[in-house]
């Protein structure tokens, strides 16, 4: 008998339809022997609707009034399932994040799990109740206020309430068969990535597969929790996310390039004409980061001879880029740089695979295929294990679906399939 933490997403209870699925397989876990935690998203696009129905009032709401308001979904898809459970006969009770011990700090919108405290998951654990915990939220540690976690973030949920009860895994049932070599929305020949190892995956995250999100990844390697992706509307078996090696005895570092991934939502800001002087990159990133803004890629050029003026561009969330051109316009006087440009039509695709480390030409592999593709590459950058180029937007599907050839990820015969969601 295992303890199974089993997080459902957002499509997985779209309707009162999958609501009463869902509750028949969990009926059916326990039915085999099994405890089980569960956690679900908000219903469908419930998450998407309720931060439009918050721009619709105040074109800036306020964090704390906006994490209040998205979690008002989870509450809905927690009670609703704990009533379809109840009406298959078995026990069930759903608990708010609070309520369930997600401790975090106070950065509304993207906060962190500092503890996790499930004295009342385990009691009702052990008053044979089936406990249902609202992802996504949890409490601040300081002003005990309502918290989010950011987009994804009950898959987070998930795998640290897995982690503070000691489960045997942490199941994420989704509305694809697992993790693919690719996003099975643009590349209907992805192949199902029978295992993965956390460091890969983390990458994979990183670049936008939002299968997982990056921080689930993160506490699962952390904690050493053992993650199965797979689909809620099939049985089959899906992705193992875990540190150990891939199905029969082969190492997963074998594989040159895992998978394609790929990221619409950043944006670039160049800083153009900035004097090319000690310290002026130092100024303008101090500016960003005061503001709370992470940046993911950087170039800077090198200075024409002639005026000795660079430009320095990067990348950062488009949810941040408002904020980030009103932090540099106000320096701008201050570090003297000529000009500001904001370009959020730009997208991602990253090539991630460990065989890389020790081969030769990726790079050259990657770049060709955009070529004959006919994309044109705005910004490279590289880490050990992933290659990641910014491109036009319109761009990014030829993008995903030529790399994903040009290392012959394709699959034979199409076995990605999308049970559901939007895509949103
Ligand atoms: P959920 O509502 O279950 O949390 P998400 O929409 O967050 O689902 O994540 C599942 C989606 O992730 C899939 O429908 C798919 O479009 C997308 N996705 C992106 N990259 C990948 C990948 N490499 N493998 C599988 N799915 C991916
Ligand atoms: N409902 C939240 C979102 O849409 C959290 C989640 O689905 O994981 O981002
Ligand atoms: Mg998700």
């Amino acid at each position: 008998m295992a303890l199974v933490v089993q997080k459902y997403g957002g499509s997985s209870v779209a309707d009162a339809d999958g609501i009463k699925r869902v509750a028949q397989r969990i009926v059916a876990t326990r039915k085999a022997g099994h405890s089980v935690v569960v956690v679900v998203s908000a219903m469908g696009d419930t998450t998407d609707e309720l931060h439009d129905l918050a721009k619709q009032v105040s074109p800036l709401p306020p964090a704390r009034e906006l994490d209040m308001l998205l979690t008002a979904g989870e509450r809905i898809s927690m009670a609703l399932l704990a009533m379809a459970i109840a009406n298959l006969g078995l026990k069930a009770r759903s608990f708010t994040g609070s309520q369930a011990g997600v401790i975090t700090d106070d950065a509304h919108g993207k906060a962190r799990i500092i503890d996790v405290t499930p004295g009342r998951i385990a009691g009702a654990l052990a008053d044979g109740a089936i406990p249902i915990v609202a992802g996504f939220q949890g409490v601040s540690q300081n002003g005990k206020d309502v918290t989010t976690l950011g987009r994804g973030g009950s898959d987070t949920t998930a795998v640290a309430l897995a982690a503070a009860l000691g489960a045997d895994m942490c199941e994420i049932y989704t509305d694809v068969d697992g993790v693919f070599t690719a996003d099975p929305r643009i590349v209907h020949t992805a192949r199902r990535i029978p295992a993965i190892s956390y460091s890969e995956m983390l990458e994979m995250a990183a670049c936008g597969a939002k299968v997982l999100q990056l921080r689930c990844v993160e506490y699962a390697r952390r904690y050493d929790v053992p993650i199965h992706v797979r689909s809620s509307f099939s049985s089959r078996a899906g992705t193992w996310v875990s540190e150990a090696t891939g199905a029969g005895g082969e190492s997963m570092e074998q594989a040159i390039i895992s998978g394609v991934a790929h990221d619409r939502s950043e944006a670039k800001i160049t800083v153009a004409d900035v004097p090319d002087v000690v310290g002026l990159a130092a100024k303008i990133f101090r500016e960003i980061a005061g503001a709370g803004i992470n940046i993911d890629m950087i170039v800077q050029n090198v200075s024409a001879a002639t005026t000795g003026l660079t430009d320095i561009s990067f990348t950062l969330p488009r949810a941040d880029g408002e904020a980030a051109m009103a932090a540099l316009r106000a320096v701008q006087a201050d570090v003297g740089f000529g000009n500001l440009l904001y370009d959020d039509r730009i997208g991602k695709v990253s090539v991630v695979g460990a065989g890389m480390r020790s081969h030769p030409g990726v790079s050259a592999t990657f770049f060709g295929a955009l070529a004959d593709a006919g994309v044109n590459i705005e910004m490279i950058s590289t880490s050990e294990i992933r290659i990641s180029v910014v491109v036009d937007e319109n761009d990014v599907d030829a993008a995903v679906t030529a790399a994903h050839k040009a290392f012959e990820l394709d699959a034979t015969e199409v076995e990605a399939v999308v049970y559901g969601g939007t895509g949103r």
